[in-house]
């Protein structure tokens, strides 16, 4: 079997003397979109920051096409191919939509603003609108959009799901499989199983700081009152 794009094992996080992340072994493969779900305080944010060198007090293995990520510091990680989008979604209120898409690094084989605006043209119609002014289905799109002039190979988004109307969260869902078949693959923590469910080709259920289930896409069906009642208690 190839190896993973991702594979992290063994994966242990503190916040000062708290343990926080227990033995989380997880992959991703080239083309996949992983979900991370659980309840608030599940580790789902602490996983995702371990994995960038953003939480630095982690032992355990995190590689990454093969190269070991656990000595990077966060900005080198960034470049190897990662992206991390997080809850409070990064976006400078107080620029533009089109100048927060021009200010983040560019890479070779990175979205153009033209590849991004033809893709998403929402944020085409609002380019000249400030952050401020979006809705939040708008900013979600443009913090996940401003992240792709770096050329990532793997997202991090951390519940873009959240606090959106139904009929949005469809259309960042509808962006996020744009971005699969563009080639990128996904690690989405979520509370919303629903939302999860539709995308994701495998779940990783975490409970207290630990991994305690993986799904298929193809279980989930069986498996889903069970956890939706889970999630929601
Ligand atoms: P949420 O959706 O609420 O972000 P989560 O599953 O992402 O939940 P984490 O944010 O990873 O959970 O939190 C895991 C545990 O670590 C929780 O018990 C939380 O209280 C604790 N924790 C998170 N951030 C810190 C911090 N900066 N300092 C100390 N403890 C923290």
């Amino acid at each position: 079997m190839s190896e993973p794009l991702l594979n992290v094992q063994g994966l242990n996080a503190f916040y000062g003397q708290g343990h926080v992340l227990h033995d989380v072994n997880l992959t991703v493969k080239s083309g996949e979109i992983v979900s991370l779900v659980g309840r608030n305080g599940a580790g789902k944010t602490t996983t995702l920051k371990s994995i960038m060198g953003v939480l630095r007090s982690r032992t355990g293995r995190v590689t990454f096409q093969g190269k070991d990520l656990t000595r990077l510091p966060s900005h080198r990680v960034a470049r190897v191919g990662l992206a991390w989008v997080p809850e409070e979604r990064g976006i400078l209120s107080t620029l533009s939509v089109r100048e927060n898409l021009e200010l983040p690094p560019k890479r070779p084989g990175g979205w153009s603003l033209d590849k991004i605006y033809e893709h998403f043209p929402v944020l085409r119609e609002r380019g000249r609108h400030p952050g401020s002014k979006l809705s939040g289905g708008e900013q979600q799109m443009l913090a996940i959009a401003r992240v792709l002039s770096s050329a990532p190979k793997l997202l991090l988004l951390d519940e873009p799901s959240e606090g959106l109307a139904p009929v949005i969260v469809q259309r960042i869902g509808e962006m996020l499989q744009t971005l699969r078949d563009e080639g990128m693959s996904i690690i989405l923590v979520e509370q919303n199983l629903r939302f999860a469910a539709r995308l994701a080709d495998r779940h990783y259920v975490m409970v207290n700081g630990a991994v305690v289930e993986e799904v298929a896409r193809a279980d989930m069906a069986a498996r889903e009152a069970d956890l939706l009642r889970y999630l929601s208690v």
